[in-house]
């Protein structure tokens, strides 16, 4: 196995990568390393973060570094100011015991009188986001002509942040035989042309395939009505206690109004948006990453740079328009060797948006079912035993409580004590999820166990030889199968009378019992209907007797057999009627 000594870096990067508890390189590393450090060339690396590629181009970039110079030699643009902070301070401690070096970042949103003061004495390292460095370079308190090496880490999402005209000035302003490193999650077009309008020969690293989501990153979506969504989130994040993630918006609004419904409900959530002050995202992003917030509600936006790797889920509260942001919010999930689950909530007319991400990411989604009422509660529960049985038990603290507390609970059996204890914590969800309703949408791909999951079993339909001419209502017909079966317990679907037939769906469990109870008697005939179109019989009948109706009320537009419209049936009712009246004055 590889280890980073083989990469022949100095003994004081050795070491201060030894303390952060770096024991062998990550697979971009064993690629980037020796290449950075050993060949003159420039690289297009296609790797998402969580991967490692920090280290991967800042090892063998510090390395490289001439610190008796008091030169800026080494550039590293960023798209956001949390990602330049992340990049300056992972930087800080890979070189901490190096000597006289100096790294600074510059980002926008920030006191640039600061940034000046910090600039007096030129740093060797500058990671900065473009904008502000543009400003920086005009009021000629950067130079950038003695770049050696130039770093561009996210280049897909400076291009979405808008950043291409900015990044062709900076790169322009730097000398031509600088190198140049190029890092991106994706490759887009805009990308492709700045490789070739400003890299030299380079080599292109691939960790992973060009657009693929993270190999251990499971996708799934779930479908529901659109008024449903929130429900179907608050089911999601319930099925998964110990959930870690963000969920993302596409607006500001929508972030807003599921951050405030999920804290209203008593979720451990808050939001991250534009609106929202520098400081106060900050804080918002402070309680995130430190866990004290469980989930993160977003927009794309104000979620860059924030950089997290350990997230459970990522959730699309809502699909992006973009493939390229399902990428960046899937990749947000699974990273740093860890699995982890990007689910999707989605509407039936959505369902072509996931083929197509399907087809980018190289992947394939499961389709899940919004789990019920029950599974919810029961998932709740055994999550509740698992904290029992792993809480600690501090003996010291709580022994000298014992002897009251046993004697109250000495009349209680083991079976009442435990049954009490977790419904201290259970009925809360109990009480909730009581009347929940089935929030997914039945789809015709929809295999029968998991019809059956959500609790709508398989059905077959019969047909008995009785309608409405024979008295038959529904009341009636339930009572006669009742009767005949002599079993309350049958489970009958819908119901259909005609005027000769009635049908009714059985659960197919429950078939031949039903076949074989009227199979005793001689008045019914019972008769499943036909498998390839079970609707058929009842649509031709009810076809007949709409027919009938349209006809009964004098519709227009009917015409019988003979062409005789609804009209004229209607004109000869009033002219036997009048004669009748007629005959009776009479
Ligand atoms: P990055 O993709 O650069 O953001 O790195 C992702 C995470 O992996 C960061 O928390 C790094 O500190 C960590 N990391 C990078 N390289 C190694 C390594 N060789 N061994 C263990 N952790 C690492």
């Amino acid at each position: 196995m590889t280890t980073f000594e083989d990469f022949g870096l100095k003994d004081e990067i050795l070491k201060a990568i030894k303390e952060l508890g770096f024991e062998h390189p990550m697979p971009i590393q064993e690629k980037t390393i020796p290449y950075i450090a050993n060949c003159g060339k420039d690289l297009v690396a296609l790797a998402q973060t969580g991967t490692g590629k920090t280290a991967g181009f800042g090892l063998p970039v510090l390395q490289q570094i001439d610190t008796e110079l008091k030169q800026t030699q080494v550039l590293i643009l960023a798209p956001t100011r949390e990602l330049c902070i992340q990049i300056s301070n992972d930087l800080k401690n890979f070189s901490k015991y190096m000597q006289n070096l100096k790294i600074v970042p510059v980002y926008g949103g920030e006191d640039i009188v600061k940034q000046l003061r910090q600039l007096d004495v030129t740093p060797q390292v500058i990671v900065a986001t473009p904008g502000r460095l543009i400003d920086l370079c005009k009021r000629k308190k950067v130079s950038l002509t003695d770049i050696r090496f130039l770093v561009l880490d996210e280049a897909d999402e400076m291009l979405n942040m808008g950043f291409q005209e900015d990044i062709q000035t900076i790169i322009e302003k730097t000398p031509e035989n600088r190198r140049t490193f190029l890092f991106s999650a994706t490759m887009p077009k805009g990308i492709a042309n700045i490789v070739s309008k400003y890299m030299n020969e380079y080599e292109e690293i691939a960790v992973g395939k060009k657009n693929a989501g993270a190999e251990n990153v499971q996708h799934i979506f779930y479908m529901v009505q659109a008024k449903n969504r929130y429900l179907a989130l608050k089911r999601i994040v319930d099925l998964n206690p110990d959930i870690y993630g963000i969920v993302f918006c596409r607006t500001r609004q929508e972030t807003k109004e599921v951050a405030e419904h999920l804290m209203r409900d008593g979720y451990n959530a808050d939001a991250l948006h534009g609106d929202l002050s520098q400081p106060q995202r900050d804080s918002v992003m402070q309680k995130f990453r430190i866990k004290n917030l469980q989930l993160l509600v977003a927009t794309d936006v104000a979620a860059r740079g924030l950089d997290v790797n350990d997230l459970t889920h990522v959730i699309n509260y809502n699909l992006p328009d973009d493939v390229e942001v399902y990428t960046h919010r899937s990749g947000r999930t699974g990273r740093a060797n860890k699995s982890g689950v990007s689910i999707s909530i989605i509407h039936t007319k959505e369902r072509h948006k996931i083929r197509e991400i399907e087809k980018i990411i190289n992947k394939k989604f499961e389709q899940e079912q919004i789990p019920n009422g029950l599974e919810v509660c029961k998932k709740q529960l055994m999550h509740f035993i698992t904290r029992m049985e792993n809480v600690t038990v501090n003996e010291e603290d709580i022994n000298p409580f014992m002897p009251e507390i046993l004697s109250r609970l000495n009349n209680m059996t083991r079976e009442e004590l435990i049954k009490r204890f977790t419904s201290i914590e259970f009925n809360r969800f109990l009480e909730y999820y009581k009347d929940a309703i089935d929030l997914n949408i039945e789809t015709k791909s929809e295999k029968p166990e998991q019809r059956k999951r959500r609790g709508r079993h398989e059905c077959i339909r019969f047909k008995i030889n009785k309608g409405t001419r024979d008295g038959f209502t529904p009341k009636r017909l339930l009572g006669l199968i009742n009767d005949t079966t002599n079993d309350k317990s049958i489970n009958v679907g819908d119901i259909e009378i005609t005027p000769k037939l009635s049908f009714f769906d059985i659960d197919i469990e429950q078939a031949e019992q039903i076949m074989a109870a009227f199979a005793q008697q001689k008045r019914f005939t019972l008769k499943p209907v036909s498998e390839e179109n079970p609707r058929k019989n009842s649509q031709r009948e009810f076809n007949r007797n709409e027919g009938k109706e349209k006809r009964n009320r004098g519709d227009k537009n009917f015409k019988d057999k003979k062409g005789k419209s609804g009209n004229k049936f209607k004109e000869e009712r009033r002219r036997q009627r009048d004669a009748r009246k007629s005959k009776k004055k009479k």
